[in-house]
């Protein structure tokens, strides 16, 4: 099976309601995604989301890093030999992680495919049925309420409450949740760097001591300000977890040996890809560190590859924040990964199992192919 071409195209999906941090409000998520041909029929794919405030990347970038250099540096590559060709993905360009990403989820399932057996299963096994939490988006208090309400009745069992805009609001916010669904559902707090280390441990110390039990707080602080994190890690019991902060396997290394949170947020768009979502699973639980997988605004093509390796890494994997297509209006996708509010179930079929994407918009020029 070798890689003989490689198609781009978009991938639009409206939202049910804005999707609001305290970074951005979007209302539709739109992948890049990429179609990977083989010389024996098969087809693997990948996609990756803009997420400009996050890893710097815009379609623009993601397409011209694919078509320009990711994808000439593996053409004709054969796709048994799977460590090659992601050390080949890996090396042809610097940072570009998103990418990176959507060409290795596409190597992946193709890899799975050559062995005629779901992703998950190649990876390591597993059970394929994972549950995932929910985003509460940050806005009016009674909105709020009113979102996780629906959430819980609707069967999830965690909510992931976004904060981070105005401290004294916030802390309102979630004590207003909490007194609505805190005995049905787990609370987890993603602050979205959107405060300071001091600001976080007053926050956490006034929702610790008024009896608020958080499941924990995810990047209360600026990505770059690990000092920060310790800071915060050392003077609350809330469980810290990192997002912007760590990206890489050499990033979550020097976070778990500075005890700058108690758990790391792998997300294939941050490390690149799955062989390095693996990595970060392996060296954190080297180190008995608890991991979250999590996902940008993406469609489910990408969201599918990030529960496979959540089944396959369920030892240290133990939270499930892959909500995204659960937040759009329909799934384009067709086979695999199927999304029904908390439940995720992967499919038997090889690879990610994907049969169809409906509403694909191929891009002209969009090919690359083996010269
Ligand atoms: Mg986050």
């Amino acid at each position: 099976m070798k890689i003989t071409g490689i198609e781009l195209g978009k991938l639009r999906v409206p939202l049910k309601t804005p999707f609001k941090t305290a970074l951005r409000t979007v209302d539709h998520m739109e992948d890049v995604v990429i179609v990977l041909e083989t010389d024996t029929g098969h087809t693997g794919y990948g996609s990756a989301p803009a997420t400009a405030v996050i890893t710097g990347e815009t379609h623009g970038s993601i397409i011209e890093a694919i078509r320009t250099v990711i994808a000439p540096s593996i053409m004709g590559e054969d796709i048994r030999n799977l460590n090659r060709i992601v050390n080949l993905i890996q090396k042809s360009i610097f940072t570009n992680f998103s990418a990176k990403a959507a060409v290795e989820i596409a190597i992946y399932d193709l890899f799975a495919q050559s062995f005629g057996a779901p992703l998950y299963r190649v990876l390591g096994g597993g059970e394929p049925v994972i549950s995932t939490d929910i985003t509460i988006s940050v806005d009016y208090i009674d909105k709020m309420v009113e979102d996780a309400t629906r959430a819980v009745e609707a069967g999830f069992e965690a909510l992931k409450i976004k904060v981070g805009k105005d401290l004294a609001l916030d802390i309102q916010r979630v004590k207003a949740i909490a007194a609505a669904v805190s005995d049905k559902a787990l609370l987890r707090l993603d602050a979205n760097q959107g405060w300071t280390p001091k600001q976080t441990v007053m926050a956490l110390r006034e929702l610790e001591s008024s009896g608020i039990e958080l499941e924990f707080v995810e990047q209360p602080v600026r990505g770059d300000d690990v000092e920060g994190m310790k800071y915060i890690t050392e003077r609350v019991s809330t469980a810290v977890m990192a997002d912007e902060s760590t990206f890489g396997p050499k990033e979550v290394i020097d976070l778990i040996q500075m005890r700058g949170a108690d758990i790391i947020n792998i997300k294939l768009m941050k490390t690149g890809g799955i062989s390095n979502a693996i990595n970060i699973a392996d060296i954190a639980s080297l180190y008995d560190v608890e991991c979250m997988i999590g996902c940008m605004l993406e469609t489910s093509i990408g969201v599918s590859a990030a529960a496979h390796v959540a089944v396959a890494k369920s030892n240290i994997i133990t939270r499930v924040d892959l909500d995204a297509p659960s937040l759009a209006t329909l799934n384009p996708v067709q086979g695999g990964v199927t999304f029904d509010n908390a439940e995720i179930r992967i499919s038997d079929a090889p690879g990610l199992g994907i049969e169809n994407i409906e509403g694909l918009a191929m891009l002209d020029p969009g090919r690359v192919a083996a010269g």
